[in-house]
């Protein structure tokens, strides 16, 4: 078996348990993987004098060169041929000169579904009870190939589902953000004894309960139901509410406790599934490692210190994605969680400071520029 798949098949008891030698190996394997067989990535290793047989031990994992989440948006970076392909995932841009497109492989997949069924079912997300499905983001069609709406459509396979209703439906003038519809769907589903699960984007969940309280609505949800976000805040970092102040938005609206909200956190670009803990941390799992950079040296921080955010896994053979840089700032935390994981947790910022982030970013693509076969 590949040491990448050695990695994907970590027990689900130990997917905070940390195997810094297993996944050293499996980096350095994907690593010489896409240097012989994408020569646009080896062109990118080759200009910054790169060989990834100069790896030797996990330290050495940091020289790996990143490539910027921009670079995927303006390039076609696959490493494969196009039958390979199982998948091709894009990210949920603005226009189509935004969206990056990722190509994974069915051995890709595989790694990904071992992981996203360990993780599910550490955090106890399975259900085999009935619910009722409430998704704050896309309703499936075939015009919307956004990856968010696959994992958002994917996510209510995790119970059998009574209904599922969808904050943005589809219509005859194309996709319509209809959260009146939700409003009235919770009320109904609220006097049920059926469990509600909702997910999606934050901003719109929060925009719908805030809407809620200003009309006086107070509802209990029955037992059992859940309350998860995913997809981040987009456009909306200027109705960002702290973590603590929209728990409690979730508890006066909803009736639901905060052990029953849980935030999703990934990317097309690192499709890694992040999963809050009891204590809404983003514990780093076995399969995935985080470098936390200086804004402008681009050298690593200390724990603690704030930086961009550099996202690692050797998850697929089908787009190096092995070492991603993202826009957005982040801070690794070492301390002890409550929780008891002992694997360190990452704290988005977002993007805060954006025209600075911007102009690194852009500097980065710049320096990768010309790279084209
Ligand atoms: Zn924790």
């Amino acid at each position: 078996m590949s040491k990448m798949s050695s990695l994907f098949n970590t027990k689900k008891k130990n997917i905070y348990n940390l195997d810094d030698k297993k996944f050293f190996l499996a980096m350095k394997e994907n690593c010489l993987f896409h240097y012989k067989n994408n020569p646009q990535y080896k062109k990118i290793l080759d200009k910054m004098n790169f060989d990834p047989n100069s790896l030797k031990s996990y330290s050495d994992l940091e020289k790996i060169p990143f490539i910027p989440t921009l670079y995927f948006k303006h390039h076609n970076l696959l490493s494969l041929k196009k039958s390979r392909y199982w998948i091709k995932a894009t990210s949920s841009g603005t226009s189509d000169y935004n969206v990056s497109r990722i190509g994974l492989t069915f051995t890709d997949l595989l790694r990904g579904w071992k992981m996203i069924k360990n993780v599910f079912s550490y955090h106890r997300l399975w259900s085999i009870k009935m619910h009722r499905c409430i998704i704050f983001g896309y309703e499936p069609h075939r015009s919307n190939e956004r990856a968010i709406a696959k994992t958002a459509h994917g996510f209510t396979f995790l119970s059998p589902s009574l209904s599922k209703d969808y904050a943005i439906r589809w219509t005859k003038d194309g996709y319509q953000v209809d959260l009146d519809n939700i409003e009235m769907k919770l009320i109904k589903y609220s006097r049920g004894k059926v469990p509600i699960r909702t997910l999606g984007f934050p901003a719109y969940t929060y925009f719908l309960l805030k809407q809620m309280k200003d009309k006086g609505i107070k509802l209990t949800l029955p037992k059992g139901s859940i309350i998860s976000l995913g997809g981040g805040w987009k456009s909306f970092y200027k109705e960002k509410v702290d973590k603590q102040a929209f728990y409690n938005l979730v508890k006066e609206v909803l009736g639901v406790d905060d052990n029953h909200i849980f935030e999703f956190f990934g990317a097309v670009e690192h499709p890694i599934l992040y999963t809050d803990c009891r204590y809404h941390h983003f514990h780093i799992p076995n399969y995935s490692r985080v470098i936390i950079r200086d804004v402008e040296t681009l050298k690593p921080v200390k724990n603690g210190e704030v930086g961009l955010i550099n996202l690692l896994t050797p998850l697929s053979i089908g787009t190096p994605l092995l070492s991603v840089m993202t826009d957005d700032l982040g801070i690794l935390h070492e301390e002890p969680c409550p929780c008891g994981e002992k694997s360190p947790y990452l704290e988005i910022l977002g993007r805060s400071g954006v025209e600075d982030i911007i102009t690194c970013a852009a500097n980065a693509e710049e320096f990768l520029k010309g790279e084209e076969p």
